[in-house]
């Protein structure tokens, strides 16, 4: 059930929401409305039905999912609602110490800062470098402070990863990294671990994947009879059936 706040509010209402009428966990609910007002969240309706259509990936693949959290963290109202999200979030987990709050480039640069600035902490911003590392340069952290890690979404390990390492090779001394890393949307793939560096995964969104490349296997979606669509230029027919 949708609180009374959100029943009722046309897309435009949503994507106009002042984080200063919102300062309570959304539910579930909630938090699909606000992506779905961005366009930023489609996925399968499952056997609830079965010959609903699935979207065609840019790679080629088919899939049960398309969640593109940056239409939502590029409009600022949302994404520090999204951090006061987090924000709750983490309270439930986690009380201890926060001197920095971090994210991955570019993904989670806006939505740590949001998040830093209603912790009341530092925050420098990541930098992509070669070969997919992440990179912490011209600050310091001082030997024992204490680091939050948010990202906007997770699917494979890698650039949660990346951070880690990047932190701790840009700093001469030893950090602490508080043992949760929230997350907005989790999204793994089968090989996704639940704890990234001793820190364990939490988040306000959770979805099961099923990517299938259809040129090596057969699409169970399409076997189902689910017709295959590129999302983006049918987006209106995916969203109608969720
Ligand atoms: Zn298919």
């Amino acid at each position: 059930m949708v609180p009374a706040m959100f029943s009722g509010l046309t897309k435009e209402a949503i994507l106009q929401i002042d984080p200063r009428d919102c300062k309570r966990t959304l539910v579930k609910e909630e938090l699909e409305m606000i992506f779905r007002a961005c366009d930023a969240l489609w996925h399968h309706p499952g056997t609830k039905n079965p010959k609903a259509p699935h979207s065609i990936l840019t790679s080629g693949k088919h899939s049960n999912i398309y969640i593109d959290c940056p239409q939502v963290l590029q409009r600022s109202n949302l994404c520090q609602i999204m951090a006061m999200q987090l924000h709750y979030l983490i309270q439930s987990f986690y009380s201890g110490p926060i001197d920095w709050v971090i994210g991955s480039d570019s993904s989670a640069l806006g939505i740590s800062k949001d998040m830093a600035n209603l912790l009341n902490v530092r925050w420098h911003p990541m930098q992509k470098g070669p070969n997919k590392t992440q990179l912490w340069e011209k600050a310091t952290m001082a030997c024992g402070e204490w680091v939050l890690h948010v990202e906007e979404l997770l699917t494979t390990s890698l650039t949660t990863q990346a951070v880690r390492d990047g932190i701790k090779k840009g700093n001469p001394n030893q950090v602490n990294f508080v043992p949760f890393i929230p997350l907005l949307v989790h999204r793994p793939d089968k090989n996704a671990p639940e704890k990234i560096d001793n820190s364990k995964l939490i988040w306000l969104l959770h979805y099961d994947t099923y990517v299938v490349d259809p040129e090596k296997e057969e699409c169970e979606l399409c076997k189902n009879g689910s017709p295959a669509l590129l999302a983006k230029e049918n987006w209106n027919k995916l969203v109608a059936t969720m």
